[in-house]
């Protein structure tokens, strides 16, 4: 348990506290609104109880849907955070008078200290995450209309192929991860079981603090690559830098989930033991030739002057750079 004070605090004056996301540290960015403000993307643990302010509403919460995060009092960017609790019977907790009540009843009497600072969790041992974020529908079952198609379609991507070989959601609700909702979501698999999963967001995003990829808060999803099961079962490997390339290039494809190999992906590399080939965007090539150090295998080849992200290219383009993926096709049949 990450603050165990806290938790000590609300179970003495709400008498039942529930602990959700056990170990998982608070996920937040600078926010451009000034030097202290933050944007929280998720909770990590959080402390959920009855709220007491449903019941003035006439509609009590039975279902512990008062959620405090752990880091609720704590100081980050300089300023101790008051605001990291949410209402989600009645959204309670918009109205600030309600939010200091909160405060009050958590830091009263004056003698009760909340700590400063949270050390948060180490990443040595990885959280697993076994299952989708939330209420989540595969975007096969979605009409082609449907922006999560759209958004794949004018990429340039060929839908039926997607269908076939990869497993790709549309998140539409979720209680644990309120970020994940509206997302395109990829399951991440090894040896058959998924592991983790990464969000993304749906078109350009419109504010510097709105990431375009979320993972969930203490996974390690640069322990993994996506799609590995399915690459290894081919002739040689594709290294590429994100899920949408791979969704491109095909099922010889890993993505490393951005520039850089870890320790991790590089010994399951070394594991698979095939022809690699290692096609970042145009440009990183310090990068890509930085993972070809790193792998030290024989069979190693870097694509160059490539006219644009692996991701971006048409199958022409790809088989000119890569002609044995054409062996691979995107013949879905
Ligand atoms: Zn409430």
């Amino acid at each position: 348990m990450l603050n165990e004070r806290l938790y000590r605090r609300l179970n003495h004056v709400f008498g039942t506290v529930k602990v959700a996301k056990t170990g998982a540290p608070l996920v937040w960015v600078p926010d451009v609104f000034g030097p202290t403000s933050i944007r929280v993307i998720d909770y990590g643990e959080t402390y959920r109880v009855n709220c007491p302010f449903c019941v003035k509403k006439g509609d009590p919460d039975h279902r512990y849907r008062l959620w405090i995060s752990h880091a609720y009092g704590t100081e980050i960017r300089g300023r101790r955070r008051y605001h990291l609790a949410t209402c989600f019977h009645n959204n309670c907790l918009q109205d600030s008078a309600a939010m200091d009540e909160l405060r009050n009843l958590i830091l009263l009497p004056s003698s009760v200290a909340l700590p400063t600072q949270i050390t948060e969790p180490s990443l040595k041992t990885p959280l697993i995450y076994s299952s989708l974020p939330g209420s989540c529908i595969k975007i096969s079952e979605l009409s082609v209309q449907h922006k999560s198609n759209q958004f794949l379609l004018n990429r340039g991507l060929n839908l039926d192929f997607v269908y076939k070989h990869f497993d790709v959601y549309y998140c539409f609700d979720s209680e644990l991860f309120p970020y994940a909702i509206d997302k395109l979501v990829f399951p991440i698999y090894f040896e058959g079981k998924m592991v983790c999963w990464q969000c993304r967001y749906i078109g350009v995003p419109i504010t510097k603090g709105c990431p375009k990829y979320f993972s969930p808060p203490g996974s390690s999803i640069k322990s993994f690559l996506y799609n590995y099961d399915v690459a290894s079962q081919c002739d040689f490997i594709v290294v590429v830098e994100g899920i949408l390339d791979v969704l491109n290039v095909g099922l010889p494809a890993v993505a490393i989930f951005g520039k850089s190999l870890s320790a991790h992906q590089q010994r399951l590399l070394r594991r698979l033991n095939k022809p690699t080939i290692i096609f970042l965007d145009p440009d990183a090539s310090e990068e890509a030739e930085a993972i070809a150090r790193d792998l030290n295998q024989s069979d190693v080849r870097i694509i160059r002057d490539a006219p644009n992200d692996p991701g971006k290219l048409s199958r022409e383009q790809l088989y000119a750079l890569i002609p044995e993926l054409e062996h691979y096709g995107t013949d879905p049949s």
